[in-house]
Protein backbone atom coordinates (compact mmCIF):
# COMPACT_ATOMS: atom_id res chain seq x y z
CA UNK A 1 0.00 0.00 0.00
CA UNK A 2 1.61 3.45 -1.26
CA UNK A 3 2.08 6.60 1.78
CA UNK A 4 -0.75 8.58 -0.01
CA UNK A 5 -3.64 5.25 0.59
CA UNK A 6 -1.96 4.35 4.08
CA UNK A 7 -2.43 8.63 5.06
CA UNK A 8 -6.18 8.23 3.47
CA UNK A 9 -6.81 5.13 5.82
CA UNK A 10 -5.56 7.08 9.27
CA UNK A 11 -7.71 9.87 8.64
CA UNK A 12 -10.98 7.89 7.77
CA UNK A 13 -10.25 5.99 11.06
CA UNK A 14 -9.33 8.89 13.32
CA UNK A 15 -12.98 10.60 11.72
CA UNK A 16 -14.81 7.56 12.60
CA UNK A 17 -13.37 7.31 16.65
CA UNK A 18 -14.14 10.78 16.98
CA UNK A 19 -17.83 10.47 14.74
CA UNK A 20 -20.47 11.70 16.49
CA UNK A 21 -22.97 12.26 13.16
CA UNK A 22 -25.66 10.20 15.53
CA UNK A 23 -26.69 9.47 18.99
CA UNK A 24 -24.91 5.90 19.19
CA UNK A 25 -21.64 8.33 19.42
CA UNK A 26 -22.69 9.10 22.90
CA UNK A 27 -23.67 5.33 23.83
CA UNK A 28 -20.88 3.17 22.36
CA UNK A 29 -17.82 1.98 24.12
CA UNK A 30 -15.31 1.49 21.27
CA UNK A 31 -16.10 2.29 17.42
CA UNK A 32 -15.93 -0.46 15.67
CA UNK A 33 -14.21 0.23 12.30
CA UNK A 34 -13.47 -2.82 10.51
CA UNK A 35 -10.81 -5.35 10.15
CA UNK A 36 -8.98 -7.45 7.98
CA UNK A 37 -6.96 -6.93 4.47
CA UNK A 38 -7.42 -3.50 3.36
CA UNK A 39 -6.05 -4.72 -0.33
CA UNK A 40 -8.70 -7.55 -0.65
CA UNK A 41 -10.75 -8.56 -3.62
CA UNK A 42 -13.49 -9.60 -0.85
CA UNK A 43 -15.20 -7.30 1.42
CA UNK A 44 -18.02 -8.63 3.82
CA UNK A 45 -20.72 -6.01 5.45
CA UNK A 46 -22.86 -6.70 8.30
CA UNK A 47 -25.26 -4.21 9.62
CA UNK A 48 -24.14 -3.23 13.27
CA UNK A 49 -21.76 -4.28 15.92
CA UNK A 50 -23.70 -5.91 19.15
CA UNK A 51 -22.14 -6.50 22.60
CA UNK A 52 -19.07 -8.21 22.12
CA UNK A 53 -18.01 -5.97 19.12
CA UNK A 54 -18.39 -2.98 20.84
CA UNK A 55 -16.76 -3.96 23.60
CA UNK A 56 -13.40 -5.29 21.74
CA UNK A 57 -13.90 -2.35 18.79
CA UNK A 58 -13.84 -5.07 16.07
CA UNK A 59 -16.67 -6.71 14.28
CA UNK A 60 -17.89 -10.30 14.49
CA UNK A 61 -16.04 -11.71 17.26
CA UNK A 62 -18.81 -12.68 19.18
CA UNK A 63 -20.47 -16.04 19.34
CA UNK A 64 -21.67 -15.24 15.34
CA UNK A 65 -18.69 -14.13 14.59
CA UNK A 66 -16.84 -17.26 15.71
CA UNK A 67 -19.16 -19.10 13.45
CA UNK A 68 -18.20 -17.22 10.17
CA UNK A 69 -15.13 -17.64 11.17
CA UNK A 70 -15.74 -21.19 10.50
CA UNK A 71 -17.26 -20.99 6.94
CA UNK A 72 -14.45 -18.48 6.10
CA UNK A 73 -12.04 -21.86 7.03
CA UNK A 74 -13.71 -24.09 5.21
CA UNK A 75 -14.46 -22.16 2.09
CA UNK A 76 -10.25 -21.42 1.95
CA UNK A 77 -11.45 -17.49 2.79
CA UNK A 78 -9.48 -16.85 5.64
CA UNK A 79 -10.42 -14.13 7.64
CA UNK A 80 -7.30 -11.82 7.70
CA UNK A 81 -7.40 -12.27 4.16
CA UNK A 82 -10.91 -10.84 3.53
CA UNK A 83 -12.39 -7.19 4.76
CA UNK A 84 -15.16 -6.87 7.54
CA UNK A 85 -17.19 -4.16 8.53
CA UNK A 86 -20.47 -3.09 9.20
CA UNK A 87 -22.61 0.32 7.84
CA UNK A 88 -23.24 0.86 11.49
CA UNK A 89 -20.11 1.53 13.43
CA UNK A 90 -21.56 2.00 16.70
CA UNK A 91 -23.45 -0.45 18.35
CA UNK A 92 -27.12 0.35 18.62
CA UNK A 93 -28.91 -0.48 22.22
CA UNK A 94 -29.78 -3.53 22.83
CA UNK A 95 -28.99 -4.76 19.66
CA UNK A 96 -31.67 -3.14 18.17
CA UNK A 97 -32.28 -2.68 13.74
CA UNK A 98 -30.16 -0.13 12.54
CA UNK A 99 -32.56 3.14 12.29
CA UNK A 100 -32.52 4.69 8.67
CA UNK A 101 -31.50 8.18 10.04
CA UNK A 102 -28.29 6.01 11.80
CA UNK A 103 -27.58 4.31 8.49
CA UNK A 104 -27.71 7.47 6.34
CA UNK A 105 -25.08 9.40 9.18
CA UNK A 106 -22.92 6.41 8.93
CA UNK A 107 -23.05 4.87 5.19
CA UNK A 108 -19.98 7.63 4.50
CA UNK A 109 -17.86 6.05 6.16
CA UNK A 110 -18.47 3.05 4.40
CA UNK A 111 -18.32 4.23 1.33
CA UNK A 112 -14.71 5.59 1.98
CA UNK A 113 -13.35 2.19 3.13
CA UNK A 114 -14.61 0.79 -0.14
CA UNK A 115 -13.15 3.15 -2.34
CA UNK A 116 -10.30 2.91 -0.66
CA UNK A 117 -10.42 -1.03 -0.91
CA UNK A 118 -11.92 -1.27 -4.39
CA UNK A 119 -13.57 -5.07 -3.51
CA UNK A 120 -14.43 -7.02 -6.90
CA UNK A 121 -16.89 -9.22 -4.54
CA UNK A 122 -18.90 -7.60 -1.94
CA UNK A 123 -20.69 -9.71 0.32
CA UNK A 124 -24.06 -8.84 3.00
CA UNK A 125 -24.18 -10.25 5.55
CA UNK A 126 -27.65 -10.40 6.03
CA UNK A 127 -31.24 -8.83 5.34
CA UNK A 128 -30.39 -4.70 6.78
CA UNK A 129 -26.95 -4.64 4.75
CA UNK A 130 -29.01 -6.71 1.70
CA UNK A 131 -31.72 -3.57 1.64
CA UNK A 132 -29.33 -1.12 2.27
CA UNK A 133 -26.14 -2.40 -0.48
CA UNK A 134 -28.09 -4.22 -2.87
CA UNK A 135 -31.94 -3.56 -3.26
CA UNK A 136 -34.48 -2.05 -1.00
CA UNK A 137 -36.81 -4.79 -1.02
CA UNK A 138 -34.09 -7.36 -0.64
CA UNK A 139 -36.05 -11.00 0.50
CA UNK A 140 -32.82 -12.43 2.07
CA UNK A 141 -34.80 -15.74 2.22
CA UNK A 142 -35.68 -15.85 -1.45
CA UNK A 143 -32.41 -14.25 -2.81
CA UNK A 144 -29.80 -15.11 -0.71
CA UNK A 145 -26.87 -17.06 -2.76
CA UNK A 146 -27.72 -14.65 -5.81
CA UNK A 147 -24.88 -12.00 -7.81
CA UNK A 148 -26.01 -8.92 -8.85
CA UNK A 149 -23.43 -6.90 -10.26
CA UNK A 150 -23.28 -3.07 -9.85
CA UNK A 151 -20.25 -0.68 -10.90
CA UNK A 152 -17.96 -4.26 -12.01
CA UNK A 153 -18.76 -5.17 -8.63
CA UNK A 154 -20.26 -8.90 -7.76
CA UNK A 155 -22.67 -8.37 -4.72
CA UNK A 156 -24.21 -11.20 -2.91
CA UNK A 157 -26.30 -11.52 0.60
CA UNK A 158 -26.17 -14.75 2.81
CA UNK A 159 -27.92 -15.34 6.13
CA UNK A 160 -26.29 -13.33 9.18
CA UNK A 161 -24.28 -15.63 11.44
CA UNK A 162 -26.37 -14.76 14.11
CA UNK A 163 -29.49 -16.09 12.01
CA UNK A 164 -27.72 -19.64 11.53
CA UNK A 165 -27.17 -19.63 15.59
CA UNK A 166 -31.23 -19.52 15.23
CA UNK A 167 -31.72 -21.35 12.91
CA UNK A 168 -29.05 -23.99 12.30
CA UNK A 169 -31.38 -25.08 9.16
CA UNK A 170 -29.86 -22.53 7.43
CA UNK A 171 -26.36 -23.48 7.81
CA UNK A 172 -26.00 -25.61 4.61
CA UNK A 173 -27.32 -22.85 2.16
CA UNK A 174 -24.00 -20.57 4.11
CA UNK A 175 -21.80 -22.86 2.86
CA UNK A 176 -23.01 -23.01 -0.17
CA UNK A 177 -23.40 -19.37 -0.85
CA UNK A 178 -19.67 -18.84 0.35
CA UNK A 179 -18.39 -21.87 -1.78
CA UNK A 180 -19.97 -19.76 -4.69
CA UNK A 181 -18.36 -16.78 -3.28
CA UNK A 182 -15.10 -18.78 -3.39
CA UNK A 183 -15.98 -19.73 -7.44
CA UNK A 184 -16.48 -16.42 -8.60
CA UNK A 185 -13.29 -15.28 -6.98
CA UNK A 186 -11.70 -18.00 -9.44
CA UNK A 187 -13.48 -17.38 -11.96
CA UNK A 188 -12.35 -13.14 -11.86
CA UNK A 189 -8.76 -14.44 -11.71
CA UNK A 190 -8.52 -13.06 -7.65
CA UNK A 191 -8.86 -16.37 -5.73
CA UNK A 192 -5.13 -16.62 -6.65
CA UNK A 193 -4.50 -12.86 -4.52
CA UNK A 194 -6.27 -14.49 -1.07
CA UNK A 195 -4.03 -17.46 -1.54
CA UNK A 196 -0.95 -15.79 -2.11
CA UNK A 197 -1.64 -13.50 0.82
CA UNK A 198 -2.52 -16.60 3.12
CA UNK A 199 0.82 -18.23 2.11
S1 LIG B 1 -22.88 5.05 14.16
FE1 LIG B 1 -21.66 5.98 12.52
S2 LIG B 1 -22.58 8.00 12.19
FE2 LIG B 1 -23.28 7.27 14.22
S3 LIG B 1 -21.75 8.12 15.64
FE3 LIG B 1 -21.10 6.05 15.10
S4 LIG B 1 -19.63 6.36 13.42
FE4 LIG B 1 -20.85 8.24 13.59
Amino acid sequence: MNDQKSAEWTTLEERCRDCRACALGATRTNNVFGTGDRESPLMFVGEAPGADEDAQGIPFVGRAGQLLDKYLLVTDLPRDKVYIANILKCRPPHNRDPEESEQDACIVHLREQFRLIRPRVLVCLGRIAAMRLIKPDFRITREHGQWFCKNGVWMMAVYHPSALLRDPTKREDMLRDLQEVRRKLEELGCAPMIEEASE
